[in-house]
């Protein structure tokens, strides 16, 4: 259910709960939104400050999330390596972009601490999201996801330590 290293819900936590949460959603026709975060260059991140380096930015990540999103209704999982999506119940995409920012911002200023090196990283984000004004049947977690990752793809090629967002 946990990631062991950043402590956040893992894969399996996501992949049960997010069809619960979009289901929820669709039946009391409340807004729910979802964001795909993907730190920028963690390669060179990794190969400069080593894994330790990496696992500590993984970490660091988490508590910036956890420093702004709403701790009681949003939730967040690990879904790759690097990559991680927060679900946002009751939440439109101004909602998602705004939290998104608000991350995004915590993150870039954040002095990472790993043995004796100091470094900072950024973080890219797509988002997307539904109301009740969206065709049901477009309502999945595939398109959900598919969305929130064409937008992440928007924000990488755009330069990266970015938010695109866009409704489904
Ligand atoms: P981009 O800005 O395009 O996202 O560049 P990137 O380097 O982040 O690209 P990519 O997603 O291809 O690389 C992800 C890297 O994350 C690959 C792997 O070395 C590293 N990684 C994945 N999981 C872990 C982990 O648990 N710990 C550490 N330290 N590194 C990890
Ligand atoms: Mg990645
Ligand atoms: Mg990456």
């Amino acid at each position: 259910r946990t990631d062991p290293l950043t402590g956040c819900f893992n894969r399996a936590h996501l992949i049960e709960k997010l069809p619960l949460e979009i289901k929820k959603a669709l039946r009391y026709g409340r807004p729910f939104s979802l964001i795909i975060c993907d730190l920028d260059h963690f390669k060179i991140v990794n190969d400069t400050y080593g894994h330790q380096g990496g696992d500590q930015v993984l970490k660091d990540f988490i508590q910036c999330v956890r420093g702004e999103y709403r701790n009681d209704v949003d939730w967040v999982a690990r879904y790759g390596g690097e990559e991680f999506i927060i679900a946002l119940p009751e939440t439109d995409v101004g909602g998602a972009f705004a939290l998104a920012e608000r991350i995004r911002k915590s993150v870039e200023k954040r002095k990472i601490v790993s043995g004796a090196h100091e470094f900072q990283i950024t973080v890219s984000f797509g988002a997307t999201g539904f109301n009740r004004d969206t065709p049901p049947e477009k309502v999945t977690v595939e398109n959900l996801i598919r969305e929130a990752d064409r937008c992440l793809y928007q924000a990488k090629e755009q330069g990266r330590n970015r938010v695109v967002v866009c409704p489904l």
